[in-house]
Formats: C-alpha cells, sequence, structure tokens
C-alpha cells in the first residue's frame, strides 16, 4: 500500500493543472489516468482560452502543441439553406493570444509532461474504481486492485465522474443539465484551411459558433480551425435530442449538410469521430467544492460556462484546478485536510475571473432552452436578410416591414419576440 501527499484522478487539464502545481510546491503526487495516455479518452471542441494557461505556464504556446492562434470569431446562424453571420476578425498584424485551437490527444499529454517535470507520478492505464473513506473521510483511492492511500484526494474524473456519488458525498447529477457532445476531426490540407477561414498564414485560425440546422434540438454546433484538421461538432441537450427521436449521428449529419458547413469542410476526410457527454454548466450548479479529504475539479464538479458566443470548459477546469492546488498546499501547511482546512478553495475560485464570468452570464441559461432560438430565428434572420439583400420585381421592403412579415411567416408573435429580446438581454447583453 502506497502513500502519498496528494492523489489525482484524472489528467485531463484540471488534474495535470493541479498536479503540476502540488508537485512544484514539493508535494508527493500521483495522478492516476485510465487512458492508455493523457488525452486518449478525451472529447473537446479543442478551443482553449489561453489567459490561464499562460498565468501557471507563462508563455506556454511557444513549447505546448497548439495548432493555430484563433484570430477570428463567428457566431452563424444557420437558415434552411442561407446563413448569416456575426464575424469579427481580430487585428492582422498583432499577435492574438486571446485562444488557441488544439488536439487533446497531443494537448493533454503536454500537460501531463509539465506535472511530471515538477515531480509528479503520472500513471496511464488505470482506472481509480472507488474512493477510501474512513469515518466520512476520503483517505485514498483503490484502482486495479490496488489501495493508494493519500492526505487528499483531487476528484478530477470529468463529466462522467461517479466516485464521489458511488461513495454517497454528493447527489446524483440531474440528467436535464447535461448535454451531449459528438465531434469529427477532419483533413485538409494546410493551405485549404489556410485560406477557407480567410487566415493569412497556418498560424491564424478562426473559430465558428453555429446556431440552427441541427434537428432542431437545443444545442449547437463549432467548427475550429487546426493546421491541417478541421474539429467540427454540435453539443446538445440530452433530453432534447431524446425528444428530437433523431439519433446524434443524424444530427450531426444534418449540421454537415448545410451548405455553409459543406462548403467548410468539402474534400475533407473525417479520421476520427467521438461522442461525449458534457455538463450544462452554469452559476447556479456550482456543488460543494470539498469535504474532508478531498477536493473536486473541473467538469467533474460541472463546471463550465457557455454563454452562447463561447464555450468554456477547460480553461474553468484549469482555473478550479489551480484554486484547489492553492488551498490543497496551504492544508499540507496546516497540516489540516479536514473540510474546514480545504475550505479556502471556494475562496481562491471565488476570487477567479472564470468565477466571475461564471457569475456575469449566470442568466444566460433559460436563453439555452428557448426552442425558438434554436428552430426558428436562425432561418427567420436569415429570410429577413434575403429581404434586405435581394433585388426583386416586387418592390423592396423596409427593416421594420420585412421583420413583420418573416415572423408571421415563422408563426413569431410581437409578445414572444419581446419577451425573447428581454431574455436575450438578460443573458448575454445587458
Ligand atoms: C464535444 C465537446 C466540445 C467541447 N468544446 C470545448 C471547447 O472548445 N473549449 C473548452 O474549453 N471546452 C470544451 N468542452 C468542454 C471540455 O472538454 C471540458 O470542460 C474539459 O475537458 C474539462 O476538463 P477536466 O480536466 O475537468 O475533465 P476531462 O478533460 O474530462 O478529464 C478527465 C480525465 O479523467 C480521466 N478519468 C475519468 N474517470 C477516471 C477514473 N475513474 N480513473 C482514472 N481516470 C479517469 C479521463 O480519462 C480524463 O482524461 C467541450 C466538450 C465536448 C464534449
Amino acid at each position: 500500500m502506497d502513500e502519498f501527499d496528494v492523489v489525482i484522478v484524472g489528467a485531463g487539464p484540471a488534474g495535470a493543472t493541479a498536479a503540476y502545481l502540488c508537485a512544484n510546491a514539493g508535494l508527493s503526487v500521483v495522478v492516476i489516468e485510465r487512458g492508455q495516455q493523457p488525452g486518449s479518452k478525451n472529447v473537446s471542441g479543442g478551443l482553449i482560452y489561453a489567459q490561464i494557461y499562460d498565468e501557471i505556464f507563462p508563455n506556454f504556446w511557444k513549447d505546448a502543441p497548439v495548432e493555430r492562434t484563433i484570430t477570428g470569431h463567428s457566431v452563424v446562424f444557420l437558415g434552411d439553406t442561407a446563413a448569416t453571420a456575426l464575424d469579427y476578425r481580430a487585428e492582422a498584424s498583432a499577435p492574438h493570444y486571446n485562444a488557441f485551437s488544439v488536439l487533446r490527444a497531443k494537448f493533454d499529454p503536454w500537460l501531463a509532461a509539465q506535472a511530471e517535470a515538477a515531480g509528479a507520478m503520472v500513471m496511464p492505464g488505470f482506472t481509480v474504481d472507488e474512493l477510501i473513506v474512513e469515518n466520512g473521510r476520503v483517505c485514498g483511492v483503490k484502482a486495479g486492485g490496488d489501495e493508494l492511500r493519500a492526505q487528499v484526494v483531487v476528484v478530477a474524473e470529468g463529466t462522467r465522474s461517479q466516485l464521489l456519488k458511488q461513495a454517497g458525498l454528493r447527489e446524483a447529477y440531474s440528467p436535464k443539465d447535461v448535454s451531449i457532445g459528438i465531434k469529427e476531426i477532419i483533413q485538409l490540407p494546410e493551405q485549404t484551411i489556410t485560406d477557407r477561414f480567410q487566415c493569412l498564414s497556418a498560424d491564424e485560425g478562426a473559430a465558428y459558433t453555429l446556431v440552427g440546422h441541427t434537428g432542431g434540438v437545443q444545442g449547437g454546433g463549432f467548427i475550429y480551425s487546426n493546421r491541417d484538421t478541421l474539429s467540427l461538432g454540435v453539443v446538445a441537450k440530452i433530453d432534447s435530442v431524446y425528444k428530437s427521436k433523431k439519433q446524434p449521428h443524424e444530427i450531426l449529419d444534418e449540421f454537415k449538410s448545410h451548405p455553409f458547413v459543406a462548403r467548410l469542410i468539402h474534400g475533407g476526410e473525417v479520421v476520427e469521430y467521438s461522442a461525449q457527454t458534457v455538463h450544462r454548466g452554469g452559476f447556479h450548479l456550482i456543488p460543494q467544492l470539498y469535504g474532508d479529504g478531498y477536493v473536486v475539479a473541473g467538469s467533474a464538479a460541472r463546471l463550465l460556462l457557455n454563454n452562447v458566443m463561447t464555450l468554456r470548459g477547460m480553461d474553468v477546469a484549469v482555473a478550479s484546478a489551480a484554486a484547489a492546488a492553492k488551498a490543497v498546499i496551504e492544508a499540507s501547511g496546516k497540516g489540516d485536510f479536514s473540510a474546514a482546512g480545504l475550505a479556502s478553495y471556494e475562496e481562491y475560485f471565488k476570487a477567479t475571473s472564470v468565477y466571475k464570468d461564471m457569475q456575469t452570464f449566470k442568466n444566460v441559461y433559460p436563453l439555452l432552452e428557448n426552442d425558438r432560438l434554436f428552430s426558428t430565428y436562425p432561418d427567420m434572420v436569415c429570410a429577413i436578410m434575403e429581404d434586405m439583400f435581394s433585388v426583386q420585381l416586387q418592390p423592396g421592403k423596409k427593416g421594420y416591414r420585412a421583420l413583420r412579415d418573416r415572423m408571421k411567416d415563422h408563426d413569431v408573435s410581437l409578445l414572444n419576440l419581446a419577451k425573447d429580446v428581454y431574455q436575450i438581454g438578460r443573458g448575454v447583453a445587458l
């Protein structure tokens, strides 16, 4: 039976970050990862927001396997066949390190290597089967028939997190708060991607968030440009997928068949397909983050921020893990790993910009359950644009007339529109 200061379950962004920081502080750390290597079991769009990584691993992009610097961000409404985009391009001449595209199969091993270089032991290929709990206190884990004891266990096992529930330390998470993510990696020549995404070089990339043309389910699509691949997928609320009676791959096929998407992926070869559940996140769903002998970080704690424009799980995971590591290091100094000794985790997490962003966008969640946002408005917006841009035999319409006519076509009452505008305002604007 081995004994460590810290046992970490999972070598995703949360687990690897906690391992790096705790090992750097001189604690003995072991990370147990069920994948054959870190990242091999992970599904993600792969867009990372750099700020928190840069705080922990200064200038990480010089060394880490990032794909492209994301200089273009677009939100695209997909009508039946047309598309309307809100398109932002960062200044081309300056370096932009706001966001990068990454492939988790390369990026997670890099993060784990940073933890190893700091002195943590990373053990891939082992699954933690259960937590060891004695007198209500977590004292270690059981993995592959072995027991590893620890002063504190960092639970960073991602969305499908079961260990704390199994041990009776938390309630079951509601399936209503879970989405399914379906993702493909599509290979294309590097120069084709650079041209199609209107980039000046292969170092630059773009990220598209797409709403509509996903079988009416509550969710959206994404397309991110990597160096010579695209990460493409749909994230949709599970109960909405169930209600639609469609299989996830059918929703993805419908999304890919839209002309806007089809143009971007034309000629590409699907080299990877994967699917995974992902929490919908939300400020109102942040759980108790610590207890006697344990802390929980990242997706295992349902931490994620979706504000329609951005889906942030990885930087949220890293920020929570950094806050957890700070509390663990302090607890080690005091020799107190009880819930009281680890309580500063919450305080440190609340001080992060990630937490404040989650708070700022806390009203976005009702909007993400508004069916009209996914099934009616994308097509209505495109129809209004068609009225604005088309020159036809019949006389043209001014904006308000086009809006009223298209509302009628799409069965949207003024009252519903007013309610939805208010919801959008509360969620993302005001
Ligand atoms: C389709 C999709 C697209 C997404 N796009 C983005 C995006 O573009 N940007 C973004 O920031 N976020 C995105 N997310 C969310 C993001 O992937 C997660 O929020 C993030 O990976 C959470 O990191 P984590 O370290 O908490 O958990 P994970 O990355 O899930 O890591 C958990 C690790 O624990 C391991 N593990 C699990 N159980 C055990 C066990 N019992 N024993 C040992 N090891 C175990 C797993 O193998 C895994 O390596 C997306 C998610 C999906 C599904």
